[in-house]
């Protein structure tokens, strides 16, 4: 089998064709951390036919991690979850290349992973490492799309860097009453990662536009999706002095 015999139907999608799958071919995109958030948009990007990722998630997978970090199993318990991860990933699609590191984003290793990567996906709980990325890729002029959820809601952020708003336009430090564990259903999780996915897609392809500029908020229990209209800070500590 071609590489182009897998998405004779994506190319389909209006708009979409062969010229944007070729970017999704040459995309390397990198996703931190790959769990309930971002182990679906990690396979989601698989399906789609991008070349490249590289996934950075640290630490040994748990029980209580398996309602939603589909790229692991019960088998896997105890066992390391970025080579899970990446194993799950290259039996789906042997296409695929994938580098994985078992660290979590750090002001070590960030400048580095993110210089890597066209595309750069923050699915990290702590705003510490969401901060993080969102900086090397302003710095460094990656596409950035941002995801975060808390028991039935969730947002997406897309930025084109010196062009719209970013992640420290809005949050300029980590807030206090933020904590590490929240409540998650899997397919809460799931579903803003297909939502990030689809604004990685189009920053990359250029197919559709992605709605930069606004918050994309989803409310699962209303059942409801809504786009909040966000203004960039001049003065902003990560993207103020870029200029497009
Ligand atoms: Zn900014």
């Amino acid at each position: 089998m071609n590489y182009e015999d897998y998405y004779t139907w994506q190319e389909d999608v209006p708009g979409f064709g062969k010229a944007a799958q070729e970017k999704l071919r040459q995309c390397t995109a990198m996703v931190s951390r790959v769990g309930g958030l971002g182990g679906p948009l990690a396979l989601s990007l698989a399906a789609a036919g991008v070349g490249r990722i590289i996934l950075a998630h640290g630490g040994e997978l748990r029980p209580d991690d398996l309602n939603r970090q589909i790229l692991m199993t019960h088998a896997g318990l105890g066992e390391l979850r970025h080579v899970q991860a990446a194993e799950t990933l290259r039996r789906f699609n042997s296409d695929l290349e994938i580098e994985s590191v078992g660290e979590n984003i750090s002001e070590e290793n960030v400048a580095d992973l993110v210089g890597k990567a066209d595309l750069v996906f923050s699915c990290a709980p702590l705003f510490e490492e969401r901060l993080l990325m969102n900086r090397e890729a302003m710095r460094q002029r990656k596409f950035f799309v941002d995801g975060a959820m808390c028991s039935m809601e969730g947002h997406v952020l897309a930025v084109r860097p010196g062009e719209s708003t970013c992640l420290a336009c809005l949050v300029k430090e980590p807030p206090a009453y933020w904590k590490r564990r929240f409540p998650v259903i899997g397919a809460v999780s799931a579903m803003v990662a297909q939502i990030a996915v689809l604004e990685g897609i189009k920053l990359v392809t250029n197919f559709a536009k992605p709605a930069l500029d606004h918050l994309i908020h989803v409310d699962t229990v209303a059942m409801r999706l809504k786009k909040v209209k966000l203004l960039r800070d001049p003065d902003c500590p990560h993207c103020g002095d870029l200029v497009s």
